[in-house]
């Protein structure tokens, strides 16, 4: 019995929820008196062996060439493949897009129970119970699960990273890859500087700001602070900003660790995707707008008057 990590790369990059992950799976494991042993599908420009400071002693990694086309049913049944050869009783995943599409493929193929989204260590002392966030973060539920094989998606941002010392021994699994019936034709990569879903700071713009003539000043401080760029949805409907950067229920979820809102009102749906960020700083003219209720810090102000003399100030702290 094993609590299996599921090791996610982008291209070969390790995402930063990757040692929240490890970590996490590695406290599970340690609570559960069993091992903690990660699983790495292809290949990566990475030292692999350095993800055992997270906790992880033994990394299977599956290398087949056919994994490049694979699709998530493919990469399901691999991984379904790895956890019967690997007799784990735990898989933990990050709660991220293509896990999203992976975890509960692999739930119904195992009859497994999945809790999606978790926010801590599970409680183990009587059976094993899960809590996650519900109704867009503003409440809790711990969920019990009862079968044999147990799934978590582990939210970004919800488990602090242990960095301790020692390497991961990489060890060859060998997993039958089968033919999918989907064929992918092409992937087409948005080349951001910084990824919004991986981002540590998001700087983030909304129709108060008038126009996407304006956007300099989102990007500017953005660029100084190394941070993502984001919006509210009627802005991407507009097309002032890509779709990919609208945040919230209908948009991307994120939970940096500073997210700045500018001229964004708050509307509950925008909540929803980023009221798991730690610090949440609003600038906003009107002092009723709603989002001031979520901020832990806010600007009542003038975007326009306000954000170059913040621009500044951040540059000036930065020479
Ligand atoms: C089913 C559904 C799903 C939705 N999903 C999403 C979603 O995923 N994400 C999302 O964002 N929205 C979503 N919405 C829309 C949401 O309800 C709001 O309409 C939207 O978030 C408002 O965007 P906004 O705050 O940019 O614009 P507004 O509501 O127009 O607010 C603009 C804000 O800017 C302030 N402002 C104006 N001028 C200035 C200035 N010069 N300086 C500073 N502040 C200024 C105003 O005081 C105001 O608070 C959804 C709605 C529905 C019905």
């Amino acid at each position: 019995m094993s609590v299996l990590i599921y090791i996610e790369h982008a291209g070969g990059t390790f995402k930063k929820t990757t040692a929240e992950v490890l970590s996490y799976g590695a406290v599970l494991a340690e609570k559960m008196g069993t091992e903690a042993i990660g699983l790495l599908l292809g290949d990566t420009q990475e030292d692999i062996s350095q993800l055992g400071k997270y906790g992880v002693k033994k990394i299977y990694q599956v290398k087949d060439a056919g994994l490049q086309q694979a699709d998530n049913q493919s990469v399901t049944k691999v991984i379904a493949d790895a956890i019967a050869q690997l007799k784990a009783e735990v898989v933990v995943f990050s709660n991220t897009i293509t896990t999203k599409a992976i975890a509960p493929r692999l739930s119904a193929k195992l009859k497994a129970g999945l809790v999606a989204g978790a926010i801590a260590i599970p409680d183990v002392s009587n059976g094993f119970t899960v809590k996650k966030n519900v109704f867009s973060g503003k409440a809790f539920a711990d969920v019990t699960i009862n079968t044999d094989i147990k799934i978590i998606t582990l939210n970004a941002n919800a488990f602090t990273t242990i960095v301790g010392i020692g390497e991961a021994e990489i060890i060859p699994l060998t997993v039958t890859i089968t033919a999918s019936k989907i064929k992918v034709t092409g992937v087409q990569k948005i080349e951001d500087d910084i990824s919004l879903a991986d981002a540590d700071i998001v700087v983030s713009g909304g129709r108060g700001l008038k126009g996407p003539e304006n956007w300099a000043l989102v990007e500017d401080l953005a660029k100084l602070l190394g941070a993502a760029t984001a919006c509210s949805r009627p802005v991407a409907d507009a097309h002032w900003r890509p779709h990919h950067e609208h945040v919230g229920q209908t948009g991307v979820a994120i939970a940096p660790n500073l997210y700045i809102a500018i001229g964004i009102s708050g509307a509950i749906q925008h909540l929803a995707g980023v009221n798991r960020s730690k610090v949440i700083v609003v600038i906003n003219k009107d002092p009723e707008a709603p989002f001031f209720k979520a901020a832990d810090y806010g600007i009542v102000g003038d975007a326009f008057e306000v954000m170059p003399k913040i621009i500044e100030a951040v540059r000036k702290l930065k020479n």
